[in-house]
């Protein structure tokens, strides 16, 4: 069996690569156990130094790994240039707090002394995602390091060329053999994995249906999991906000990495007196927006990254269209030869409940808007979902925003006057079918440690 990196702007076959086969996947869990028994005892000082170290090669490196990228999924290099340093920003932040946020706390009771001491698991597998290939692995790998566990990577069978890479640098960087590994597999061979007794704990970021099944499979084990999936995130636009700027960062938001964003606004819930016009800013933003090779200097918007999801993506765009929405811009396959998984920035307005935009989540450049009465109205909009992985609220009244976005709106990340994303000093995570748990921040280190009572009498 072979995993194959693609170039989605041409389909072009970048290279092959042999899928490990089980015996050497259990080799490499065994490997990345012994690796633990060590590294458990190092100290917050030893981990921050190659973890630092780690940051460094990711700057050296960053035009490469952009590059490779650019190849396997059709991220423009600027972004991909952006991506790295964010990466690099993740180990700095985790080498420097890891400590203080892994501190023993001293609880008084009626022990002579009593507290909490954060130990680490052991080997984690991470299932992660295509979309940012390095990103949603550095934030996982971080923390996990800093803490005191080892990963094991299962990452997305068109970015492997990326998974090796994130490999080589952990080693680049002096950490010892085999605390974080590559394994490569398809989806198929990852239940082998969750199942062996060295996997203490899973992570997965992806779809809702991947993350059900493996939740299901460690739920059987016993093993912890956090789960980071999909959203439809409502962006609400009321009639005091200022409507440029609410146009530029909701255009901004819908097309981060091309629409194929976990956090990506997905519905725009706009106040109908303010409907036309806002619609009308909105689409010139997007109509700015250079779509073009992923190498090139100006190209906002590259290929998507496979052109099966590509496909997947106009089908529900054409379900809209033929249950009754509009569609005012875009909406075509671009037949240009060579443009293999390219699609045209698209919006679809008169969405209606039971359409697919009203409800599942399109994983690409495609905007749906939809018309709120008055603000009650917009709010019950954005919860009417079965995601709540983000949110924003646009108005010119600030107080009124903060409440909405506290009280009001159901998402792991609720923002105001902004774009919903992520940063190292904030958990990260969503409620209901976009997964429960948290990364990033003081959260994201204490999900896979286990958190023990140490008690003196
Ligand atoms: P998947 O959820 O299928 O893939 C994500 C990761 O999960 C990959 O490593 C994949 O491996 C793995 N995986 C898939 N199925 C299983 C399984 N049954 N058991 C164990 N691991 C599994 O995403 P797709 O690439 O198919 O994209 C489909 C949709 O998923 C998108 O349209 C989007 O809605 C959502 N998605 C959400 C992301 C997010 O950031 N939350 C990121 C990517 C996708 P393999 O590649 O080998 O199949």
């Amino acid at each position: 069996m072979s995993i194959q990196s693609v170039n989605p702007a041409n389909g072009k076959i970048v290279k092959s690569y042999r899928e490990d086969p089980p015996d050497k996947v259990i080799r490499k869990i065994g490997q990345t156990h012994k690796a633990w028994l060590s590294w458990k005892e190092s100290s917050f000082g030893e981990r921050a130094v190659l973890m630092d170290k780690l940051a460094a090669r990711l700057h050296a490196e960053r035009d490469k790994l952009a590059a490779l990228m650019a190849v396997e999924m059709g991220k423009p290099l600027k972004d991909g240039l952006a991506e790295i340093d964010k990466c690099a920003a993740v180990c700095q932040y985790y080498a420097g707090n890891a400590s203080a946020f892994l501190q023993d706390q001293l609880v008084t009771t009626e022990a002579a002394k009593s507290y909490v001491s954060f130990q680490p698991l052991g080997t984690v597998l991470a299932v992660m995602p295509w979309n940012f290939p390095f990103w949603q692995v550095f934030r996982f790998l971080a923390p996990a390091l800093m803490a005191g566990n080892c990963g094991v990577l299962k990452h997305a069978s068109n970015v492997p060329g990326c998974a090796l890479a994130i490999e080589q640098m952990v080693k680049d960087a002096g950490f010892p053999a085999h605390v974080f590994q590559t394994l490569l597999i398809g989806s198929k061979a990852v239940a082998a994995v969750i199942e062996h007794p060295l996997v203490k704990a899973v992570t997965l970021t992806g779809s809702t249906v991947a993350g059900t099944k493996v939740a299901a499979q460690a739920g059987l084990l016993l093993k912890k999991t956090v789960l980071e999936l999909g959203g439809s995130d409502p962006y609400l636009v009321l009639e005091d906000a200022d409507l440029e700027m609410a146009a530029d960062v909701c255009a901004s938001s819908r097309l981060i990495n091309n629409g194929q964003s976990c956090i990506a606004a997905k519905r725009f819930i706009v106040a109908k007196k303010i409907e036309r016009e806002f619609t009308s800013l909105f689409v010139d933003r997007i109509k700015q927006r250079k779509i073009g090779d992923p190498f090139e200097t100006g190209t906002d918007l590259g290929p998507m990254a496979r052109a099966d999801l590509r496909d997947e993506l106009h089908a529900q765009v054409l379900k809209n269209t033929e249950m009754g929405a509009k569609c005012i811009l875009g909406g075509k396959v671009p037949a240009r030869k060579g443009e293999h998984a390219y699609y045209e920035p698209t919006v679809l307005t008169n969405i209606k409940k039971g359409m697919p935009a009203y409800s599942e989540e399109l994983f690409g450049p495609v905007a749906a808007i939809l018309t709120a009465r008055d603000t009650e109205h917009a709010i019950s909009l954005a919860n009417d979902t079965s995601f709540g992985l983000g949110a924003a609220v646009f108005t010119s009244n600030v107080q009124l925003g903060e409440e909405i976005a506290r009280n009001k709106l159901q998402a792991g990340s609720c923002f105001v006057n902004s774009l919903v994303k992520s940063d190292p000093h904030l958990p990260f995570g969503g409620i209901n079918q976009s997964g429960y748990g948290r990364e990033l921040g003081m959260f994201g280190i204490h999900e896979f440690v286990n958190i023990k009572t140490v008690y003196v009498k």
